[in-house]
């Protein structure tokens, strides 16, 4: 679905993406772990357009997304994000935050948008929930909520940023058991988390960054397992 060919991203002088090459896949769950500062954020925005590369090129569906006459709103429904910190509207209850892009957006009725959004609350367990703001809703609900919204405008592919990492413990097992569900069920998927288990037990590829570039990209086994880079390991060490 996407291509990645020699993406490069710098903030003024500084170099944050180098060379980056990849390919996502109809299906594949991308795992991607490394340390802080070493450009996963950046990346995953990257592919989302929120940031421009400076150099390299984005196929999607064998069409660049860097040229001129793409458009970046229609992509982005095509290419999902889930935040760390939710980004839910505050002043909308559950079914309204997954019916608005919908309706404004893709141009679908009320009634339409409804139905779609309600299919997907269901599937991530939050349709008892409909009628809650997201400051009646735990950290957990409130991040299932961000999925069904995100689920609801039909992406090819959904990215997270390390959709974990601003919950409570208590709330972190239903949002990681409900992204393996939705990666069983076929949803592509690219995850910037340091939830090794997660990583291991549902990706079916894991890239690791250092410093900008991927070191090591491959089946979780390789990659967890039997890293070849001395940067993985050291890495691994400090998370497992
Ligand atoms: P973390 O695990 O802490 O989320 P990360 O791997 O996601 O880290 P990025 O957020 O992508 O890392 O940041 C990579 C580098 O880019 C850092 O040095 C950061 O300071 C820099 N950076 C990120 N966003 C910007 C920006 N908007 N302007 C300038 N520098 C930025
Ligand atoms: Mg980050």
């Amino acid at each position: 679905i996407l291509e990645v060919q020699h993406l490069e991203k710098k903030f003024g002088e500084n170099i944050v993406l180098k060379d980056i090459n990849f390919q996502v896949r109809a299906g594949e769950v991308i795992s991607i772990i490394g340390s802080s500062g070493s450009g996963k954020s950046t990346l995953l925005r990257c592919l989302n357009l929120l940031e421009e590369p400076t150099n390299g090129n984005i196929l999607y569906r064998d069409h660049s997304i860097l040229d001129g006459d793409f458009s970046p709103t229609e992509y982005r429904t095509k290419i999902g994000m889930v935040f760390q910190q939710f980004n839910l509207f505050k002043n909308m209850n559950a079914l309204k935050n997954c019916t608005i892009g919908q309706v404004k957006i893709l141009d679908r009725s009320k009634g339409e948008a409804e139905k779609i959004a309600l299919e997907n609350l269901e599937k991530v367990g939050m349709e008892p929930y409909i009628d809650a703001r997201p400051h009646h809703l735990s950290g957990g609900q409130q991040q299932r909520v961000a999925i069904a919204r995100a689920l609801s405008m039909n992406p090819d592919i959904l990215l997270f940023d390390e959709p974990t990492s601003a919950l409570d413990p208590e709330t972190v097992g239903e949002v990681l058991e409900t992204m393996r569900l939705l990666a069983e069920k076929g949803l592509t998927m690219v995850v910037v988390t340091h939830e090794m288990a997660f990583a291991r037990d549902v990706s079916s590829r894991i890239m690791f960054m250092d410093e900008g570039v991927i070191v090591e990209s491959g089946p979780p086994e390789q990659v967890i397992n039997h890293p070849e880079h001395e940067r993985t390991k050291s890495f691994l060490k400090r998370y497992l």
